[in-house]
């Protein structure tokens, strides 16, 4: 794999001013944090720096500021931030912000004003990378889930400090890499989610990648249509049948084993519980149904591929989770992935928004190896693609 340098490279930092690259982009509601988890995310690598003596001044942006705007300061962050952090933290404002920097010690931990009240972040303009570079001695990158966008704060700043991959990057790329990179043979992918079209890279780089490619949820569709099934009233792209075949013939090629769902939870009506709910065979899916799951057979019989496999790689789920019953595919293939992954047979990773919100839901987040909650990034990495702010980390 591409090496890059981490906080074991990083040297004495004692006194040193290290910018710190980090996600703190939480939804909040009525000025509360209603979901801290990339907050905590943050943690190794802040407490570590300041342990170690650093002048720790974190960037990172909040929110799609169009102009400097106080509903989008990062000073709304400083207090839910310090009672995770559990020590004092002090936000500075651009304004100020040489001097209030000149003025922090060793072990001392400040959040910068938000990234993107400079319009020249996203455009990665060397101004604004000097703007930021003139703060500090270091660089440091933490924020795995901004790394696919080349901005000033993400990437240029990469280019012009000694940079380093933070704790939470590291494991990040570590995890991917296990997964996809070298990975231990054989390897399944489960894609799942609503539509083909928004994961034609995805399947694409991965039949060529995978020795097992599980195809669920409202794609599905679309290439049961393919091959000649009527889905009813499903979900279903069919403009997209023709591409589908191309996926199922580049599959073929790369003998990687596709699975689609033989039998499926249908309904006449998309509502929990609803009373024309039932079980089929995929040939049996009548006019006015729509497939809502994947089938209890088909999940068993998926069950056993991944007891044949050591790493599984999965973004989107089998079924309309969010509706009782027709989250009971995904629930239970993920806790046999988990399950195996406990019983140290396999290795698993997932991501994605709706996935993440699956795997909870299944109770088994914790199981897997590892959990992305990077979104965006996540789903580029699946796709193949180059990072540009990974790749900026590369010695
Ligand atoms: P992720 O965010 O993990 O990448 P997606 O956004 O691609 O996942 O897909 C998640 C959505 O797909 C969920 O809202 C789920 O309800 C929907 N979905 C899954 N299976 C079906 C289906 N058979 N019919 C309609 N929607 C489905
Ligand atoms: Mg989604």
């Amino acid at each position: 794999m591409t090496k890059f340098r981490t906080l074991d490279d990083i040297g004495d930092v004692a006194g040193k001013r290290v910018l710190v690259r980090e996600d703190l982009n939480v939804p909040m509601q009525d000025g509360r944090v209603t979901d801290d988890t990339r907050l905590r995310a943050t943690l190794p690598t802040v407490t570590e720096l300041a342990d170690r003596g650093a002048i720790v001044l974190l960037l990172a942006h909040f929110g799609r500021p169009k102009a400097p705007s106080p509903e989008y300061s990062l000073a709304l962050l400083t207090a839910p931030y310090e009672a995770v952090l559990g020590r004092p933290v002090s936000y500075v404002d651009w304004e100020v912000a040489d001097e209030n920097v000149a003025m922090l010690r060793p072990g001392d931990v400040a959040i910068l004003e938000n990234t993107r009240f400079f319009g020249g972040e996203e455009k990665n303009d060397p101004a604004v990378v000097e703007r930021f570079a003139r703060l500090g001695d270091l660089y440091v990158n933490d924020a795995f889930s901004a790394a696919h966008r080349a901005h000033a704060s993400t990437e240029g700043l990469a280019h012009r400090l000694p940079a380093f991959a933070g704790r939470a990057m590291e494991a990040e790329l570590k995890a991917l890499e296990k997964a996809l990179g070298a990975p231990e043979r054989p390897v399944a992918a489960v894609v799942g989610g609503a539509k083909v079209s928004t994961k034609l890279e995805v399947l694409r780089h991965l039949v060529a990648k995978v020795d097992h490619l599980i195809i669920g949820g409202g794609m599905a569709n679309t290439f049961l249509a393919a091959r000649g099934v009527d889905v009813g009233k499903s979900l279903c792209e069919h403009d997209l049948t023709g591409i589908a075949l191309e996926i199922l013939d580049a599959a073929e090629a790369a003998r990687c084993t596709v699975h689609l769902p033989y039998d499926v939870v249908v309904a006449k009506e998309f509502a929990p519980d609803p009373p024309s709910l039932r079980t089929c065979n995929v040939h049996e899916v009548a006019r006015d149904e729509m497939i809502l799951d994947v089938g209890p057979a088909a999940v068993e019989a998926l069950a056993d591929v991944l007891k044949t496999c050591r790493t599984l790689v999965w973004n989107g789920p089998l079924g309309a989770f969010e509706t009782p019953p027709f989250d009971r595919a995904t629930v239970q293939l993920a806790r046999t992935a988990a399950a195996l992954t406990e019983a140290g047979q396999l290795v698993s990773v997932a991501g994605g928004g709706d996935t993440v919100a699956a795997l909870n839901h299944a109770g088994v987040a914790d199981g897997f190896t590892f959990v992305s909650t990077a979104g965006g990034a996540f789903l580029e990495w699946m796709e193949g693609k180059e990072l540009p702010g990974v790749k900026a980390l590369e010695s």
